[in-house]
């Protein structure tokens, strides 16, 4: 066998390897085919990917085309990102074949400090193989020139050429080993990553083209690590690593895959989603940067021996930095660090920030440094709360927040609770060489921004700079917004949610514009904007009069912003421009000339100030994104802060707390309005099944996110689909038009036929084209005509027309189709192929042209007389044939089958309309506020704003209906024995109704007058009630009460005017009225059916008792009588009332079961909820009788 020997790599210049590598190695990937055994993976099929000598030298990082670096100086200890280990031994053995064969593999096996490595060749620069030297127990010889590598749960052995080659071999190992052991005893205070797997930045599974399983891969350092599975990555056995010095990612064409190419390969991977594929480049970004990072900083700060272990756990070659507290920190502290925010520690890396580290700041780490700041930070640390380098992330989050944010160790100062003299001290200390005082002095609450005394020089920075202490400028400087330590401090973030900032780091020349306090209304000129460098890291925003400056000119700190936003492009003389609105009420409008720049800015700052909770909403483009308090659901007695992202016209939100929202669909609200007084103002957002209610308590931003709202609610342009949208996808100008005409307009003679004024006309148009949610439209002020025509003028004026320009003549072709059943099967198909909101249009229209048609009797508009007039509006004609009107004459003659409208949905639609003109024809619909629309308000709870639901109303809709639908728009769950009711709440009379489960809820609103408004709330006396018909045969009941009758109505009743006793007799038929308990003849007769009984009298009429209540009666001709009642107990009231609904209702006066059979959408999180039982088994009656404790002994009376 040949051998032949690769020279040791550190006298080649890396470059010239590679050069070699490639001029013979046409195929990397080796030649011994098919020897695969247990341990080997081969690369055979890994394709090589399309990189060219050529591009090499464009493409290297220059550390590529630089000889290696020396060993590292501070040889002896563990080391971080290397520079390639030297080759101690690399030769040909032969390695065990694999079982169930006896060929012997020829394998280039390279020995370095740290791994034992083999390779299908020389020319390879991935390895089948590598096994950590700290992995090796022992070395062993087996006889026939064969040795053994004994790890703790692997042998592998290979076999030399000769004894001699075998004996260089172990000796090369055994003394590996055997260093490795030293330099593990010198740092074995700090076991770091002793055995098996070292920490890593990530690591998970990933599929790699070439290979059948999936592969276990850690991105470690500056390394990507490959291992066969988990189990042998936590042995520390791996395939191969890559050092990422020449490593490159990049995303590849399918979502899931990246790249990750070197000059000798590209290694193809595939994770298991998108969102894993970008942890996987962030973390194989970061090795890269790991690897370029430069160690000059960190060797001359590690210069003073303290530095050389991180200031928190003790980890050796701590290469991160604490730049304010002026400690040196490692990797995983740092992290911690950050999580603490940049208000109590900035965190930079001494590798990567090199432009932070100037000459006076790392001479501030040797005068400082871990020596002072320990003395400082951590002279009192308990050995129970002290950290190791190997101390969990939480053990360390804790010991950090307690040591930095708390100050729990600290060494306290004399001075410690005196703020003057804190002050004194430290204006006198920053003056002297003194670092350590001030740092104490600080550290202990001295004010950094103290005033001096001394106007002209009147901080403790003047002061210094006075004195000419440059170090201790940098040291204030560092600590300017650095918070001083509480015990008790509330941990920043928390006020809003707790969790950590990710830091992003970004900077770059852009163009700003002063701050301003109130929204900008016009144009910024470009020159308006001044060139400022503006830097993004740990958290603050950062503007610079130009690179090279020390001072920035201001900061905005990225907890601080809470709003950003992206005018459309050329709204300033900038043609990108981005808002920036703080805390502090001011907006930052900054300026780029590219689009890429610009949005590279707003994903930084975003990412800066948006907690990882909420970082979904940076997924899309948003047009505005920020934090506002919010009141939705059950939260409503307490605002929250929520986050936001508009993003064209729709609002995607993120609560703190309950599941990922869907979002706001803007056009399609039912309901937009901005209530309360200017001084606090509140956006509310009404959905078909929630409502959000923003609160304007910071003025600016809410202004900002009001007009956007307000804009991206409003329709965007004339076709369908881009207005305002209601339920079920039709335009809301259509919808508020077609629902007027049904309300004042189905009885209307020549309704659509006739035409409205034109001005009034076009006025109404517009107003309607302009923000059609908005409109009212109430009898007594519209014409039905002006209505009618609005809406034909619409219809008309439609680019694209109802039927679109495309289809247009195949709707008119059909009309022609002489077979009936062929026609209107042809209508269908082209009804499916119109674009979602035309179809729900044409059938909302045809419907309603169909209800109009029912009543040609009254209307005279008979389907061909509205075929006429709609034909042309519809088909944009000018009516000179009739093709067009044949087509809606179709339509509308065969509403049923084109449409498909199933009976149930056609009984209902009779049901409302027939419902509508029997109101009106009673004329009760008149003259009410709700007239023009189906939307009424109902209360929960209580009459206030923030209580507030708006609720369409169909005529079919019951009391329950709607109390259910109210809970549940507002999430309530019903527990038992909550009587959940919908009250009709008279405040003239002070008296409130509690409806009936089963009473349509619609003619109540019609009749309720400008005084009254619904309510739900709890019955509370409902289940006294229950309880006590539960007792009772509840048929009748009679006795005394005081009664008066309403003198103002009637004009005569009883001459005093006050309340009389009388007794009263209620049956299944009647109530009697009896001067007294002998009297024969009633004084007074009503039928029970119609009388309404009211809870409660009003106080002007002076009731005896508290407990009364008020019957009105409603005469057949409309009039109305009103009697009041009152009785001497509670218990009383409750069975009269008991006994009205017992006898109005025919015993049924709670619901057994929810009924909600017939309600619109049935509601899944409901559904399963069963209401108050009626009657339980007789130990809940027990249950329930113990409860009710008002008085139990009445249960037992009237027997
Ligand atoms: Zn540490």
């Amino acid at each position: 066998m040949t051998k032949k020997e690769e020279p040791p790599a550190s006298q080649v210049p890396r470059a010239v390897r590679v050069a070699s590598l490639l001029s013979e190695g046409e195929d990397l990937s080796g030649d011994d085919q098919g020897d695969e055994d247990e341990d080997d993976y081969a690369y055979e099929h890994v394709p090589n990917g399309d990189w060219h000598t050529s591009s090499l030298s464009s493409s290297l990082p220059s550390s590529l085309l630089t000889p290696e670096l020396p060993p590292h100086p501070m040889d002896g200890l563990p080391v971080g990102p290397t520079p390639t280990p030297l080759v101690i031994k690399a030769g040909w053995l032969d390695k065990n074949p694999p079982q169930g064969s006896y060929i012997y593999q020829k394998r280039w096996v390279r020995l370095d400090a740290s791994h034992l490595r083999y390779f299908d060749s020389n020319k390879d620069a991935y390895s089948k193989r590598f096994i950590p030297v700290a992995c090796i127990s022992r070395v062993a010889a087996i006889g026939d020139q064969k040795f053994e590598v004994i790890t703790n749960n692997r042998t592998f052995a290979f076999r030399a050429e000769s004894d001699a080659e075998r004996k260089e071999w172990m000796q090369a190992l055994q003394q590996a080993v055997a260093e490795q052991r030293a330099r593990a005893r010198v740092s074995s205070a700090y076991p770091l990553g002793v055995q098996g797997s070292e920490p890593h930045d990530h690591a998970g599974s990933l599929e790699l083209r070439g290979f059948k399983n999936k592969l276990y891969v850690a991105v470690v350092g500056d390394k990507v690590q490959l291992y066969k599975n988990l189990e042998e990555y936590r042995l520390g056995i791996g395939i191969t690593f890559i050092d990422m010095s020449v490593g490159n990612v990049k995303e590849a064409a399918d979502r899931r895959s990246f790249d990750l190419t070197t000059p000798y390969r590209i290694f193809s991977f595939s994770a298991e989603s998108e969102l894993e594929k970008e942890q996987w480049l962030e973390a194989m970004q970061g090795a890269i940067a790991e690897a370029l990072s430069t160690s000059e900083v960190a060797e001359r700060i590690w210069a003073m021996a303290p530095n050389r272990f991180c200031a928190d756990c003790g980890a050796s070659q701590p290469d991160w930095a604490s730049i304010n507290l002026c400690v040196v920190i490692c990797k995983r502290c740092a992290g911690e660090h950050r999580g603490l925010g940049a208000g109590v520690s900035k965190v930079r890396s001494l590798k990567m920030d090199r432009k932070v580290w100037t000459e006076t700041l790392i001479e501030l780490f040797l005068q400082l440094g871990n020596a002072a700041g320990n003395h400082f930070w951590a002279a009192n640390v308990p050995p129970s709360e002290a950290l190791q380098p190997n101390s969990s992330p939480s053990a360390r989050r804790c010991h950090l927040e307690a040591k930095y944010r708390e100050g729990k160790y600290r060494r306290y100062h004399p001075l410690f609770g005196n703020q003057e003299e804190l002050d004194k001290a430290l204006c006198a200390a920053v003056t002297t060489s003194d670092l350590a005082e001030t740092q104490a002095l600080l550290g202990c609450g001295a004010g950094v921004n103290c005033f001096s005394g001394d106007p002209k020089a009147p901080t403790p920075l003047a002061l210094a700079e006075q004195a000419g202490q440059t170090l201790q400028m940098e040291f204030l400087r560092n600590n300017r917004t650095t918070e001083a330590p509480r015990l008790d401090s509330v941990r920043p973030l928390e006020k809003h949610y707790s969790v950590i900032l990710p830091t992003v780091s970004h900077s770059s020349f852009v163009y700003k514009t002063a701050s301003a306090g109130k929204l900008l209304q016009d144009r910024r000129a470009r020159e308006e904007f001044s060139r400022r460098w503006c830097v993004l890291s740990d958290g603050v925003l950062s503007y610079y009069e130009n690179e090279r400056a020390v001072t920035p000119n201001g900061e905005i700190r990225a907890s601080e912003i809470v709003c950003l936003a992206v005018p459309t492009p050329d709204t300033h003389g900038f043609e990108h421009t981005f808002e920036v609105y703080t805390e502090g009420e001011r907006l930052y409008l900054f300026g780029l000339e590219s689009a890429e720049l610009a949005r590279e800015w707003v994903k930084c700052i975003a990412k800066a100030f948006v907690p990882p909770l909420a970082e979904d909403l940076l997924a899309r483009d948003f047009e505005r994104l920020g934090r506002l308090p919010y009141k939705a659901g059950l939260s409503l007695q307490q605002a929250q802060e929520g986050w936001f992202a508009l993003t064209g016209s729709e609002l995607y939100a993120v609560f703190p707390e309950g599941p990922c929202e869907e979002p706001l669909q803007l056009r399609k609200l039912q309901e937009l309005s901005v209530q309360g007084d200017s001084e606090n103002q509140v956006l509310v957002l009404v959905e078909r099944r929630r409502t959000l209610y923003i609160q304007g308590e910071r003025r600016l931003d809410f202004m900002g996110w009001l007009g956007a709202i307000q804009k991206a609610a409003a329709s965007s342009g004339d076709t369908l689909s881009e207005q305002q949208l209601g339920d079920s996808d039709i335009p809301v100008i259509v919808y508020r038009c077609v629902d007027y005409i049904t309300q004042c307009g189905l009885t209307s003679e020549g309704i659509y036929r006739k035409c409205g004024q034109t001005s009034k006309t076009l006025r109404l148009l517009e107003s309607l084209r302009l923000d059609a949610r908005s409109v009212r439209l109430k009898e007594g002020e519209q014409h039905v005509d002006d209505v009618s025509s609005a809406l034909k003028r619409f219809l008309r004026d439609l680019p694209d027309g109802l039927f679109t320009r495309v289809q247009r003549l195949a709707w008119l072709e059909a009309s022609e189709i002489e077979d009936e059943e062929e026609k209107v099967s042809r209508y269908r198909e082209l009804l499916a192929r119109l674009p979602p909101v035309n179809r729900a249009t044409v059938k909302a229209l045809i419907s309603h042209l169909y209800c109009v048609q029912c009543f040609s009797d009254t209307n005279q508009m008979n389907t061909h007389n509205l075929a006429i007039v709609f034909g042309p509006t519809l088909f944009q004609t000018d009516g000179q044939d009739y093709k067009a009107g044949r087509v809606v004459e179709d339509l509308i003659s065969h509403y049923v089958v084109v449409f498909s409208v199933d009976e149930e949905e056609l009984r209902k639609q009779r049901e409302e309309v027939t419902a509508i003109v029997k109101m009106r024809v009673a004329g009760t619909a008149s003259g009410t506020q709700h007239a023009g629309d189906f939307i009424c308000t109902v209360y929960l709870e209580e009459k206030k704003a923030e209580a507030e639901q708006h609720v369409k109303i169909p005529a079919s809709m019951t009391a329950e209906e709607l109390t259910l639908e109210i809970l549940d728009r507002r999430n309530v769950g019903i527990r038992e024995k909550d009587y959940w009711t919908c009250f009709e709440v008279n405040e003239r009379e002070e008296a409130e109704r509690p409806l009936h489960f089963a009473e349509k809820v619609l003619p109540i609103l019609h009749g309720l007058g400008t005084d009254s408004y619904l309510v739900v709330k709890k019955h509370q006396s409902m289940e006294a009630m229950l309880l006590y018909l539960a007792s009772h045969v509840g048929e009748t009941k009679h006795g005394m009460m005081k009664f008066r009758e309403d003198r103002s109505l009637l004009g005569l009743g009883l001459p005093t005017g006050g309340f009389h006793d009388r007794y009263f007799i209620l049956n299944s038929s009647c109530l009697r009225l009896y001067k007294e308990v002998r009297s024969h003849r009633p004084e007074k007769e009503w039928p029970v059916r119609s009388l309404k009984v009211y809870l409660g009298v009003k106080k002007k009429l002076r009731p005896p008792t508290c407990w009364g209540f008020t019957v009105i009666h409603e005469t057949e001709k409309h009039e109305k009588q009103q009697w009041y009642l009152c009785c001497e107990t509670q218990m009383e009231l409750r069975e009269w009332l008991a006994t009205f609904l017992f006898v109005q209702h025919d015993g049924l006066v709670w619901p057994s079961e929810p009924s909600r059979v017939s309600r619109a959408a049935p509601e899944v999180r409901l559904g399963s909820i069963s209401l108050i039982p009626l009657r339980g088994s007789e130990n809940e009656m027990r249950r329930s009788v113990a409860a009710f404790s008002a008085d139990p002994l009445s249960l037992l009376r009237n027997v």
